[in-house]
């Protein structure tokens, strides 16, 4: 298994860089976002009670995302054989640890990170643009204040986390999807071929 976990602020690209990875490595796509978007518009109970999180642009807790993130990869093993890219988890230092048990005891791990570095205002006019074309409604200007805070309170310390791992690949990621997309490639391709 080749998995990878795509790594970065809301709106540095994870989503549209994920489908090249998936399409050229063969990997099964893992957002979590989607998996939560999905419960809310079927109004399941984790969907009402993600919706509360979600629309503050608070993370869902953390003991409840594990469990929603391990029955999913439970329901997808035969699609997940050849590895899978985790997007939008982990999101705190308390999932990336659960993440490498829960692949431990499938006797597998997490082989890279890519980490999509974008500047802030750079983030704050993709997000608002994605919000305008696909209606997403935590895509507005308050909620994404809310969420790129949550991003450098909770989520950045996971970037110094996978360097001591020896595992986090920097990616700046403004520039073209192509031109993102082939340095992606090269770091990768090197992992895969060790
Ligand atoms: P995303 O589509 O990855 O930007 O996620 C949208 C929202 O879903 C986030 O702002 C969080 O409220 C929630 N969410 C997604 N993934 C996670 C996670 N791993 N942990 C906690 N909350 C999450």
């Amino acid at each position: 298994m080749f998995n990878v976990v795509i790594f970065g602020a809301p709106g540095s690209g994870k989503g549209t860089q994920s489908e090249r990875i998936i399409d050229h490595y063969g990997l099964f796509h893992i957002s979590t976002g989607d998996v939560l978007r999905d419960h809310i518009a079927r109004n399941t109970e984790l969907g009402v009670i993600a919706n509360k999180y979600i629309s503050q642009g608070q993370l869902i807790p953390d003991e409840l995302m594990i469990r929603v993130l391990e029955h999913h990869l439970d329901n997808h093993t035969k699609e997940s054989e050849k590895g899978v890219i985790f997007d939008g988890f982990p999101r705190t230092i308390a999932q990336a640890k659960a993440l490498t048990e829960l692949l431990e005891k499938r006797g597998t791990q997490v082989d890279a990170v890519v980490g999509l570095e974008v500047n802030e205002d750079e983030l704050v006019t993709r997000i608002l643009k994605r919000g305008q074309e696909t209606g997403r409604s935590d895509d507005n200007l308050e909620t994404v204040k809310k969420r790129l805070a949550v991003y450098h309170n909770q989520t950045c310390p996971l970037r110094q986390f996978y360097i001591d791992e020896k595992k986090y690949h920097a990616i700046d990621g403004n520039g073209t999807v192509d031109s993102i997309f082939e340095k992606i490639k090269n770091n990768l391709d090197k992992i895969k071929h060790d």
